[in-house]
Parts: C-alpha cells; sequence; structure tokens
C-alpha cells in the first residue's frame, strides 16, 4: 500500500536541508576567510570546495579570480557534475578538486598559495615528497595519534593541463596523507568535513613552516 508523508513534515524536511546547506556554505566561507587571513590565498590565488552532493557530485566553490577575502557564503558558486555554473566563473583546478573528493570520499578540498608551500615544493621535486618525522603536529592529521611517525608529503610537477594533472594523481589520492604539493605552485588538502580539511591546511602549512625554518637554521 502506497503511504503519503503529512506536508508537514515534507515542509520539516525542506527546511532542514535547506538549513543544512547554508550551515555547510557558511562553514566554507569561514575556512576561506580564516586561510585568507593567513596569507595564504593572496592576489586571487588558491581555490576552495566543499562537496554539496555525492551523486552526482556537486561542489559549492569559491568563484574563480575572486578576492578571496570578499567571500561570504552568498558569492558560493554551485558547480555542477559538468563542472559548470551558471552563476560565476569555475576555477581552471576545480577538475583536481572533483577527483580529490571522488577518489577519497573527502567533503572538503582547500587549496592554498601560501610562500612556504611554493617555496619547499620547487626545491624539492626531484625528490618527490616532503618527510616529516616526529612533530607532535602531525595528530593533527586524521589517524595520526603519536609523534613517533613518518609522513611523506608527496610532491607532484605543476601543469596547467588540469585534467592531465588529474588523471596524474588520482592512483595516489587513496595513500596521499590528507594533501600533497604542485610544485612552485601550492598546497592541497582534505577532509571529511569542511572543518577537518581547513584543520589539515593548518597542520601541513605550519609543518611547511618548521621544516622551512629548520633548513635555514641549517637544523635538516
Ligand atoms: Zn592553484
Amino acid at each position: 500500500m502506497r503511504q503519503t508523508v503529512p506536508a508537514g513534515e515534507v515542509r520539516m524536511g525542506a527546511i532542514l536541508e535547506r538549513e543544512a546547506e547554508l550551515g555547510l556554505r557558511q562553514e566554507l566561507a569561514t575556512a576561506i576567510a580564516v586561510l585568507y587571513g593567513r596569507g595564504y590565498a593572496m592576489g586571487t590565488g588558491g581555490n576552495f570546495s566543499a562537496v554539496a552532493q555525492r551523486e552526482p557530485l556537486r561542489l559549492w566553490m569559491a568563484p574563480s579570480g575572486v578576492d578571496k577575502g570578499s567571500i561570504t557564503a552568498d558569492s558560493l558558486i554551485l558547480v555542477d557534475e559538468a563542472g559548470q555554473s551558471t552563476v560565476g566563473k569555475v576555477s581552471a583546478e576545480e577538475p583536481l578538486h572533483r577527483a580529490i573528493a571522488l577518489a577519497t570520499g573527502a567533503g572538503a578540498v582547500l587549496h592554498t598559495h601560501s610562500v612556504l608551500g611554493t617555496v619547499l615544493s620547487r626545491a624539492h621535486v626531484a625528490a618527490g615528497y616532503l618527510r616529516f618525522e616526529g612533530y607532535e603536529m602531525l595528530k593533527g592529521l586524521a589517524g595520526v595519534t603519536t609523534h613517533a611517525t613518518t609522513v611523506d608529503l608527496p610532491i607532484w610537477p605543476n601543469s596547467q593541463d588540469m585534467d592531465t594533472l588529474a588523471a596524474t594523481v588520482t592512483p595516489h589520492l587513496a595513500q596521499a596523507p590528507w594533501g600533497f604539493l604542485l610544485a612552485g605552485h601550492g598546497l592541497y588538502a582534505w577532509g571529511k568535513t569542511v572543518w577537518e580539511a581547513r584543520r589539515h591546511v593548518e597542520v601541513w602549512e605550519f609543518l611547511l613552516s618548521v621544516k622551512y625554518h629548520q633548513q635555514s637554521y641549517g637544523a635538516g
């Protein structure tokens, strides 16, 4: 027998869905504001996404070419499964965000253009990774429970061909430690939620800063 859902419940369901969507957009806008404030997205650099819908995959994203210090929940754009948006310019790096969300099940992907991410990724691209060992801050990465651990942050060469770049990195994403670097370009980090992705950006940027200062100090 066919059951009908009372109109009141349908309305309540729609209201809750709308509130969850607003909450997600607000969380993403706050993460962008915080990371911009730390100097990780100057000159319209960087890009940021949160999964609005899993199947088909739709993303809330900051529009391309916009000062990331000006992003609010209302200025985020919804990017459809074909990588298109009707309300704003989609970032050229959208295929990479999509590839990460698909391969890892991430709920958010945050991409920064920091000074130290740029310098260190370029200096160590030949090695293909940066090694972090014995740091308490590693425990900020989901799943790491002790400082007595070794984590390699992968580095791949940069490219303007995002589809090829996405195909190159995709087979390695499941093993990547919630992030990777593109040489001379910046950091990609992700998490199950916007909050977790933001924490992972902050942990990696902190560790990049530590690495830079240790090398300047002659301490490895
Ligand atoms: Zn970029």
